[in-house]
C-alpha cells in the first residue's frame, strides 16, 4: 500500500478547507475525550477538559480547522464502565451505564461519526486501519486517517464487565447475572480483593442486602498489589465491613465443586481453600484475573512485552514506528505510571487533542499551535466506592474515608453523571 498524503485545500481567505481525517479508536472515557477536545480545538473554542479561563488573562483562541472525526468502537454506546459492579447488580442503574452514542447530542454533529465495529489491524505507514463492522454483516472496510488516537483499554473478563457489543444484548446479560445473584441462597463469594472484587462485592450488598456476599482474597490485605501506603488498605477493609460483607484474608481459592443436596433438589458450590477451609456458594465471581491490553491491532514495536503501547510523553508512539509522530494513544492500554483511572484516561485524551492539533497547525504551516502537553510521572492515587461511602487516597491529602468522599469522587450514580457532566456529553454545539 502507498502511502497516503493529506492534500491541504486553501480558499481564497485562508482557510483550510480539506478537513483533516482524525480515527480514534474507542469511545469512552479516553475516546470521547480526545474526540470532543479536538472539536473544540477546531472549531476556535477552549477545550472542555482543559483548565478554566483565569481572570484576566487573554488566551490566543485556537485557530479554526476542518476535521472529520472517526469513533470506531466495538460497543453501541459509551458504557460507563466504572458504574460495572452496580449496572451488574441494579437492573435500573444497568439501562442508565449505556448510552447508546446515536443518543449522546455532544456527538451529533455533521463532522463526527461513530462506526460500530472491531480495528483488526492499523498501518502505521499508510495510515490505513482495517475495521470489521459488529452487528449485522460482519464486513470489513479500511478508513485512511492524517492522525490516530488509541484508547481501546483493557480486555476485562466475564462478570467484571459485560461482554455484549449492543445495549439491548447487555440488558439482557446484566439483568440474567443479577437475577442468578438474586437467588443465591448460599450467598455469593467474590474472589479477588483488589479494587474490582471490593467494588463488586459492595455494590452487590448494597442493592441487595438481604443476600450474603463474602469477598475473599489470597493475601492479608485487601488491594495489596495496589502501589498505596497500608493504612489506605486498612481503610478499604473497615469500609467493606462495614458495609456488611463477610471477608476472608489469606484464603487462596484452591477450587469449586458443585454440590447437591440429599433430596437432589438444590444445587450449589463448594468452594476449597488452599488452608482447608471450605464454604458454600451459590454463585462465583472472580475478580482475579489480570486484564490485557486491547493492543492486538497496533504493529509490535508500538508495545512493551505486556502489550502496552509505549508512548512518549507527548502521547506519541515511539519515533521507531513508521509515522510515529501522528500516532497516539491514551488511558488504561498505555505504559505510564500510575494507578489506571478513568481521569486519567479523561485527562490523556485532552492533551492527545492539544498535541493532535497542534501537529494539524504545524501542517498547515502558520504559527499559534500553543505549546504542547506532556505527561509528567503520575503518582499512585484512587477513589474506592465501597457501598454508601468511599475511601480515596490522593499524594497531597493523604487517606480519607466517608459518605462526603463519596459524594466528591462518586455523587450519587457512581460517577456516571460527573464524567458525562465532565465530558459534556449532553451538550450539542453545532457550528452553523
Ligand atoms: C469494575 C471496574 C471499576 C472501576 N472503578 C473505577 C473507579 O472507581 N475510578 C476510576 O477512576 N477508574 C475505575 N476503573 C478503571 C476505569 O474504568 C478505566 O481506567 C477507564 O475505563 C479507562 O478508560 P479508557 O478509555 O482508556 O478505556 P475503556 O474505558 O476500557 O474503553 C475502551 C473502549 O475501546 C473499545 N475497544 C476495545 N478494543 C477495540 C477495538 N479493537 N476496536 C474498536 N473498539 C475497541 C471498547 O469497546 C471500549 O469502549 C474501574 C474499572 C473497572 C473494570
Amino acid at each position: 500500500m502507498g502511502s497516503f498524503v493529506h492534500n491541504i485545500v486553501v480558499d481564497g481567505t485562508g482557510n483550510i478547507t480539506t478537513p483533516f481525517r482524525v480515527l480514534v479508536i474507542g469511545g469512552s472515557y479516553g475516546g470521547l475525550s480526545a474526540a470532543l477536545n479536538l472539536q473544540d480545538l477546531c472549531q476556535s473554542r477552549a477545550p472542555r477538559c482543559g483548565p478554566g479561563p483565569v481572570e484576566g488573562q487573554q488566551l490566543d483562541k485556537p485557530r479554526e480547522i476542518a476535521v472529520e472525526i472517526t469513533i470506531v468502537d466495538e460497543r453501541d454506546g459509551f458504557y460507563h464502565l466504572i458504574g460495572s459492579p452496580l449496572a451488574l447488580a441494579s437492573e435500573s442503574y444497568a439501562e442508565k451505564a449505556w448510552v447508546k452514542f446515536e443518543d449522546i447530542p455532544a456527538l451529533r454533529s455533521p463532522n463526527i461519526r461513530t462506526v460500530h465495529g472491531s480495528v483488526q489491524y492499523v498501518d502505521t505507514e499508510s495510515k490505513i486501519a482495517t475495521v470489521v463492522a459488529n452487528g449485522g454483516d460482519p464486513t470489513t472496510s479500511q478508513i485512511q486517517y492524517d492522525y490516530l488516537v488509541a484508547s481501546a483499554g483493557l480486555r476485562r473478563v466475564w462478570p467484571v464487565v459485560p461482554q455484549s457489543l449492543r445495549r439491548k444484548q447487555y440488558l439482557f446479560e446484566a439483568s440474567e447475572h443479577i437475577r442468578a445473584s438474586a437467588n443465591a441462597r448460599h450467598g455469593v463469594a467474590v474472589v479477588g480483593g483488589g479494587a474490582v472484587g471490593i467494588e463488586m462485592a459492595a455494590e452487590l450488598k448494597l442493592v441487595q442486602p438481604q443476600l450474603t456476599v463474602t469477598l475473599v482474597h489470597s493475601r492479608s490485605q485487601l488491594l495489596s498489589s495496589e502501589p498505596l501506603p497500608a493504612e489506605a488498605k486498612d481503610a478499604s477493609l473497615v469500609l467493606v465491613r462495614e458495609a456488611g460483607v463477610d471477608v476472608l484474608l489469606s484464603h487462596r481459592l484452591d477450587r469449586t465443586e458443585e454440590e447437591t443436596s440429599d433430596n437432589g433438589s438444590d444445587k450449589c458450590l463448594r468452594l476449597h481453600f488452599t488452608n482447608g477451609h471450605t464454604m458454600l456458594a451459590d454463585q462465583v465471581i472472580m475478580a482475579i484475573s489480570r486484564p490485557i491490553p486491547s493492543s492486538s491491532f497496533l504493529p509490535a514495536q508500538a508495545l512493551d512485552k505486556d502489550g502496552y503501547v509505549r508512548i512518549r510523553p507527548d502521547l506519541a508512539f515511539p519515533a521507531d514506528v513508521a509515522n510515529g509522530d501522528d500516532h497516539f494513544a491514551i488511558g488504561d492500554m498505555v505504559s505510564w505510571s500510575g494507578i489506571k483511572r478513568c481521569g486519567g484516561a479523561m485527562h490523556m485524551g485532552y492533551f492527545a487533542a492539544n498535541n493532535v492539533y497542534r501537529r494539524m497547525v504545524q501542517r498547515i504551516g502558520r504559527g499559534g499551535e500553543g505549546d504542547v502537553k506532556e505527561l509528567k510521572e503520575i503518582p499512585p492515587m484512587i477513589g474506592l466506592a465501597v457501598g454508601k461511602k468511599a475511601m480515596s487516597y490522593w499524594p497531597q491529602t493523604g487517606v480519607a474515608m466517608g459518605e462526603d468522599v463519596m459524594e466528591a469522587f462518586f455523587g450519587n450514580d457512581l460517577g456516571f453523571t460527573i464524567c458525562w457532566n465532565h465530558l459534556q456529553l449532553g451538550e450539542s454545539r453545532v457550528v452553523a
